[in-house]
């Protein structure tokens, strides 16, 4: 799946709906990442990094955030 091209200089993209964060490098078509920018529900992060997804009460993505990321 193509990375989206408006968030290239991020990594992490919190969905505020289910309180997940996907990895824009490993996104998988499960993860339904054209539903959530549809939905304009959704942020990134500063820093751009796993760990302040986690600080913000984000839960990785179980279809593309490795078990052992961040
Ligand atoms: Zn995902």
């Amino acid at each position: 799946m193509a990375r989206p091209t408006r968030f290239e200089e991020h990594r992490w993209l919190g969905d505020k709906r289910s309180m997940r964060v996907h990895d824009l490098d490993n996104v998988t078509d499960a993860c339904l990442l054209d539903d959530l920018l549809a939905s304009e529900q959704f942020m990134s992060f500063g820093p751009d990094t796993l760990a302040e997804a986690r600080n913000r009460g984000y839960r990785p993505c179980p279809h593309c955030v490795a078990p052992d990321a961040g």
